[in-house]
């Protein structure tokens, strides 16, 4: 069914006792031409998009919890697209851009929210480096703007401009950045793409990969064995898990990320804004919350939870950039676990197995780019090449050397 204003009140007037089930729960079959692993945003939005784009309709997702337990779920909403490098930001534009048309394609209300991006500069190196970035944007297509401290003051009034340590100079913006509530990402692509075809298969844990001659032929799971054609990974923070049951050893390290959200508050911060003297980032929920994170953990975890030496970090850097914080009760804390490359970017490719596909390496930036993901991923799995936005995110450049390191950080997970 469609769901719309009139379904809406239909619905209302009979009780909500017939609203249908938004995807079904189907047992999986012995074969499928695709099969993605990973219920997560990217695995969701593959499916979505092979069906959708390139008609292929007999694919699975395999999802070992519930659809939005990992990431998807967990993240802090911030999507935008203010990278510098070419391999990065006409892929993060395209993904901006498939985000305005989101909530119409898949008929389902994500709360994409334009509310602004604003990245903090605090001394006169970081203005250059930033407006340096914008430009890049703007050549890109992008929109950004350079806000100077009164304009700045204009729009976020409650920042500590004159910390003593930490003085704010100004922002560098992306009006068209924002929030969307994650796990309708989740919610939606999997509703669409079931309506398309495709088996979303909960509480299926792959278990093994089954190669032949160099080719993929299927998978081992914990509902029994499933034969395919092609096989996609997108398992996030399990990729070097899952990939090693392909014999592949990648560029990856899992990290905990922990995120937070306050106790519900009046309106009063309207965009997204981020510290530029550490690593903070902040927004409000429309409940009220403020919804913020920080650093990984720094050590390698499968936990998704993380420890209170992080806690202490993330408050203090939020409260140097916005002493106000001191006072906000903090209601809920979790962590998921990121797949951290070593330059930072990720990975939509080929893999030397034929027919297997890798997706993976998000680091803390995935959530922004899953519908991007998804397209990208399912043009290289559906003609067995990469699309020309992820032709630079290749497995194979940890070894040539042509690396995308944005941060300009080196092989370093806790930097990027
Ligand atoms: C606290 C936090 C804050 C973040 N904030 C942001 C943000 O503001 N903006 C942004 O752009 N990004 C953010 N991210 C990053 C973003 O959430 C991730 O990069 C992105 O969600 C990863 O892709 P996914 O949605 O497919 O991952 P997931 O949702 O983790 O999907 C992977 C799925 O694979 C499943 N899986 C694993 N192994 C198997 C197996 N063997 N068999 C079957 N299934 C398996 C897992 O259960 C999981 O559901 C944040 C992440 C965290 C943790």
């Amino acid at each position: 069914m469609r769901y719309s204003a009139l379904a809406l009140l239909r619905h209302a007037l009979s009780g909500n006792r017939h609203w249908p089930r938004a995807w079904r729960d189907p047992a999986p079959k012995r074969r499928y031409d695709v099969v993605i692993v990973g219920g997560g945003g990217h695995g969701l939005a593959t499916a979505y998009y092979l069906a959708s784009l390139h008609g292929l309709r007999n694919v699975a997702v395999l999802e070992k919890g519930y659809l939005g337990s990992g990431n998807v779920g967990r993240n802090t909403t911030i999507i935008r697209a203010n990278y510098l490098l070419p391999g990065n930001e006409p892929f993060y534009a395209h993904s901006l851009r498939l985000w305005e048309g989101l909530e119409q394609a898949l008929n389902y209300n994500a709360m994409v929210s334009q509310r602004g991006v604003i990245n903090l500069f605090h001394t006169d190196g970081q203005r250059d480096a930033f407006a340096r970035r914008g430009n890049a944007m703007r050549l890109a297509g992008e929109d950004a703007e350079l806000l100077d401290r009164d304009a700045l003051r204009r729009l976020v009034p409650f920042l500590d401009f004159d910390n003593a340590r930490f003085p704010i100079l100004g922002g560098l913006m992306q009006p068209r950045g924002g929030t969307v509530r994650h796990d309708a990402v989740a919610w939606g692509y999997a509703r669409a793409a079931d309506a398309l075809g495709v088996d979303v298969i909960q509480h299926c844990e792959v278990t093994g990969v089954r190669i032949e001659d160099g080719t993929v032929k299927g998978v081992d799971t914990t509902r029994g064995p499933i034969d395919c054609g092609k096989l996609g990974l997108a398992t996030a923070g399990h990729s070097s898990r899952t990939a090693a049951m392909a014999g592949l050893r990648l560029p990856i390290e899992s990290h905990v990320l922990q995120a937070f959200v306050s106790e519900g508050l009046k309106p009063f911060i309207d965009q997204v804004v981020t510290f530029g003297a550490g690593h903070f980032y902040l927004s409000q929920s429309d409940k009220g919350g403020l919804v913020f994170g920080g650093d990984i953990d720094g050590y390698n975890s499968y936990a998704q939870r993380g420890n209170l030496a992080t806690v202490e970090h993330v408050m203090e850097s939020g409260v140097a950039m916005l002493p106000a914080l001191a006072r906000v009760r903090v209601l809920r804390s979790w962590g998921g676990i990121m797949d951290m490359s070593m330059d930072g970017s990720p990975i939509i490719d080929r893999t030397p197995i034929r027919h297997l596909y890798l997706n993976c390496g998000w680091n803390y930036g995935g959530f922004k780019a899953t519908p991007a993901s998804g397209w990208c991923f399912a043009h290289t799995i559906a003609n067995d090449a990469p699309h020309e936005l992820n032709a630079a995110f290749r497995l194979d450049r940890f070894a040539t050397g042509d690396l995308i390191d944005e941060g300009g950080r080196g092989a370093q997970p806790n930097l990027h």
